[in-house]
C-alpha cells in the first residue's frame, strides 16, 4: 500500500524549495504527496521578493479537510510564516498525536529574507517543537531556537541538539552544513543518545531547497515505516543524489535547485 504524506509549507514558484520541492520529493520516494499552503512567496533562484501568508483559519481549514477524509501517514512542516499560523497548525496536530511529524524550522532564506516572523520563534518552540517526531534545524536555526550563538564545533552541535531535544520533540537532527571545513556532519539527539551522520561537503551551488528536500524525504521514509536513523540515512542519500543530478539543470542564475 502506498503511504500518504502531507506537507504544511510555503510555495516557491521557482520550483526549488517549499511545497514544490516537497511534492517532487514525495513522488521520487514513492509516497502519495499532499500539500497545505501556509504562504505564497514571490521568488526565484536569486532570492525572495515577497511573502503573502494565508489567513491562519484557512490553513486550519485545509488541514481539517484532509484529516476528515484521508489517512495521513506522516506530516512534514516547513515554512509557517507567523505566530498565528504556527498556533493554528499546533491546535490541529495536538489532537492527532498518532501521526509522525517532521518539523523543519524554516526561518531565513539563503538570500537573507525572513520566512518566519521574529515573534513566531517562541510559538514554534513552545507549541510545535513538542509535537515533533524529529526537528531538523540547520546551525543558524538551532541557534535562533536556543537564543544562542551558532555552533562552531561538533561539541556545540551535540550539546545544542540535546538541549533542543529536552524541549519536547522525540528527536532533533542538527545539520552541520554551515560548519567550517570539508566535512558536513549532522547529529541526531534522541533520549540522551547522540548519533553522527558523516558526509563530505558537496561542491555545488545548487543548494536551494536542500533543507525542504531532506525533511520531506525523512517524512516519506518514516511514513513507509523506517526507524528514524534509517529514515535519515536514506533521506541523506537521496538528497546527495538529487544534488549530484542538479548538474544537468539550467535554472536561473542564483542558488540553483536540486533535481529530483
Ligand atoms: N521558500 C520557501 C517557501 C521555503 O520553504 C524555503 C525553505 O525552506 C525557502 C524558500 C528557502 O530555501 P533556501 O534557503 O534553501 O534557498
Amino acid at each position: 500500500m502506498i503511504r500518504n504524506v502531507l506537507s504544511i509549507a510555503g510555495s516557491d514558484p521557482s520550483g526549488g524549495a517549499g511545497i514544490q520541492a516537497d511534492l517532487k520529493t514525495f513522488s521520487a520516494r514513492g509516497v502519495y504527496g499532499m500539500a497545505v499552503l501556509t504562504a505564497l512567496t514571490a521568488q526565484n533562484t536569486r532570492g525572495v521578493s515577497g511573502v503573502h501568508p494565508v489567513p491562519p483559519q484557512f490553513v486550519a481549514d485545509q488541514i481539517a479537510a484532509i484529516f476528515a477524509d484521508i489517512r495521513v501517514d506522516a506530516v512534514k512542516i516547513g515554512m509557517i510564516a507567523n505566530a498565528e499560523i504556527a498556533s493554528a497548525v499546533a491546535d490541529i496536530l495536538a489532537r492527532r498525536r498518532d501521526v509522525p511529524v517532521v518539523l523543519d524550522p524554516v526561518m531565513i532564506a539563503k538570500g537573507g529574507a525572513a520566512l518566519l516572523a521574529a515573534d513566531a520563534v517562541d510559538v514554534l518552540t513552545r507549541r510545535l517543537l513538542p509535537l515533533a517526531t524529529v526537528v531538523t534545524p540547520n546551525l543558524p536555526e538551532a541557534a535562533a531556537l536556543l537564543h544562542e550563538a551558532e555552533a562552531a564545533s561538533r561539541d556545540d552541535m551535540a550539546r545544542q541538539a540535546n538541549v533542543l531535544a529536552s524541549l519536547g520533540p522525540a528527536a532533533v537532527l542538527v545539520k552541520g552544513g554551515h560548519l567550517e571545513g570539508d566535512e558536513s556532519p549532522d547529529v541526531l539527539a534522541s533520549a540522551g543518545i547522540v548519533t553522527w551522520f558523516e558526509a563530505d561537503r558537496l561542491p555545488t551551488k545548487n543548494t536551494h531547497g536542500t533543507g525542504c528536500t531532506l525533511s520531506s524525504a525523512i517524512a516519506a521514509e518514516i511514513a513507509k515505516g523506517l526507524p528514524l536513523p534509517k529514515a535519515i540515512a536514506s533521506a541523506k542519500n537521496y538528497l546527495a543524489r538529487a544534488v549530484a543530478a542538479a548538474g544537468e539543470l539550467s535554472v536561473g542564475s542564483g542558488h540553483g535547485p536540486v533535481q529530483h
